[in-house]
């Protein structure tokens, strides 16, 4: 009888999954598996580990949360701590199964893990958590355009998003294959006193993300509002705070845009609809910007191989991180994040370019303490955007300052907003460097 693994990856979810729709298709088995790389959670260059407790525990819930939605299709999740290339032929053996089936992913150390992994076992690579497939756009991968724009103006006239598939009805697996959860000594976490400032609580899974959806659209019309609101800083419904899992996969891109379609045929269509649209279009952009230039994405010079200026002097960058760099609308936005693992965009493209252009400092030591930090964490967008915010990343401007001051008037005219964050009574941060 033919066995495949279904390797989960970040794609933790059962509907819009081409991994899974193709392992159904070609095998009579699947052994749904899902491994955390010790690599990448351990220690970054700066000595913080790469992940902090508030991705910890969104990522341990998430996996919860896979866990029953496999077992209601009578499956069940094996879950690893190790490297890919060491789990995966080792359980192929054991199981006798005939290929790997994964969601093919464009960060550069994801890569490696399927170079790795197709080294030394038969991997099968689907389709990205993108809107538009690689084979859809309408340029080769090597001529991605380097200016947002151009990206979006070619993809919006080359065609449609594809549709999202439903969940299988059943997944059938061996009765001998057993779940296995994630042990206590794996991705270590101490559980958190939620602060009460917090913008919203983002639950890991797949039932929190159909609920933020349905929220945000359906329950709020809250899209119908998102132009005008989606630089704000206080509250949920600013934005739709859907990058969390859209991140670990728990509902793809695709099924966020036809919902969105969904919600114009029955609510109409405005500018706002669209512009959330076309915002995950930059976070398609950013993907297949990762795939297109690999490990550069990471690299001082950036994708342009141009000049990174910037010091590691780490007491400006201690008080970048603490929020006490003594500029309000810098330090109220790095408090946020410190307590809460949460930034909104707005925060995140300020404090991005103080460290940058007022800090003087190597622009990676902010996006590794962001990997940290962010519970919306997803490696092509952070250092996408960080590198953007630098200058040495695409449409490579030198003057993409923010004066933070003028950006209080206009985003926070009231104050109200660093009065939340800057109140010295208030609990103290969860995470300091
Ligand atoms: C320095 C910096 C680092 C960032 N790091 C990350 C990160 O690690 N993970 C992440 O998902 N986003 C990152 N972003 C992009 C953006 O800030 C977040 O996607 C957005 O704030 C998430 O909130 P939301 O879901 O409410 O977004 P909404 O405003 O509701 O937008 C809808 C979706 O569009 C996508 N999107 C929106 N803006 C961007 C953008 N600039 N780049 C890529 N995708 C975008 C996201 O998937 C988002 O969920 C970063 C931005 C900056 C400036």
């Amino acid at each position: 009888m033919s066995r495949a693994i279904l390797w989960f990856r970040n794609d933790q979810r059962l509907a819009d999954n081409p991994a899974l729709l193709a392992a159904l298709s070609a095998h009579a088995e699947v052994l749904p598996v899902l491994i955390l790389d010790p690599r990448q959670h351990g220690p970054s260059p700066l000595g913080f580990d790469r992940s902090g407790p508030f991705r910890r525990r969104f990522i341990r819930e998430g996996i919860a949360d896979l866990h029953r939605q496999l077992a209601a299709k009578g499956s069940a999740l094996h879950v690893r701590w190790g490297e890919p290339a060491e789990v995966l032929p080792h359980l192929v053996k054991l199981w006798s199964a005939d290929a790997i089936h994964a969601q093919r992913l464009f960060a550069w150390e994801e890569q490696e893990q399927e170079r790795e992994v197709a080294a030394v076992a038969h991997l099968r690579l689907h389709a990205p958590n993108t809107l538009f497939l690689p084979g859809d756009l309408p340029f080769a991968l090597e001529k991605l355009p380097q200016v947002f724009t151009d990206f979006r103006r070619q993809v919006e006239r080359s065609g449609a998003v594809r549709t999202a598939s439903p969940e299988p009805e059943h997944i059938p697996t061996p009765k001998e294959w057993k779940g296995r959860p994630l042990a206590q000594d794996e991705l270590p976490y101490s559980p958190i006193d939620d602060d009460p400032r917090a913008a919203m609580r983002m639950v890991g899974g797949r039932t929190a993300a159909l609920a933020r959806l349905k929220h945000y659209l359906w329950d709020t019309q809250a899209l119908s509002r998102y132009k005008e609101t989606r630089n704000g800083l206080l509250g949920a419904d600013y934005s739709s705070k859907l990058s969390p899992w859209l991140a670990s996969g728990a509902i793809s891109a695709r099924e966020v845009w036809h919902e969105v379609k969904r919600y114009e045929t029955e609510n109409g269509a405005n500018d706002s609809t669209y512009w959330l649209g076309f915002e995950l279009l930059w976070r398609d952009f950013f993907q297949f910007t990762a795939a297109r230039y690999g490990a550069a994405l990471f690299r001082p010079g950036g994708i342009t191989d141009g000049t990174m200026r910037g010091t590691n002097d780490i007491l400006r960058f201690a008080a970048w991180c603490n929020g006490r760099t003594g500029q309000p609308f810098i330090d109220a936005n790095m408090r946020e994040l410190a307590a809460t693992g949460w930034m909104s965009n707005r925060g995140r493209q300020n404090v991005a370019s103080y460290l940058v252009h007022d800090l003087g400092l190597d622009w990676r030591m902010g996006a590794w303490w962001f990997e940290r930090l962010l519970v919306d964490y997803d490696p092509c967008s952070n250092w996408g955007n960080w590198q953007y915010v630098a200058g040495v990343g695409n449409d490579p401007r030198k003057d993409r300052r923010f004066d933070p001051e003028r950006q209080a008037r206009m985003y926070d005219p009231e104050g109200a907003f660093v009065r939340l964050w800057t109140d010295p009574h208030s609990m103290p941060l969860k995470e300091t460097l």
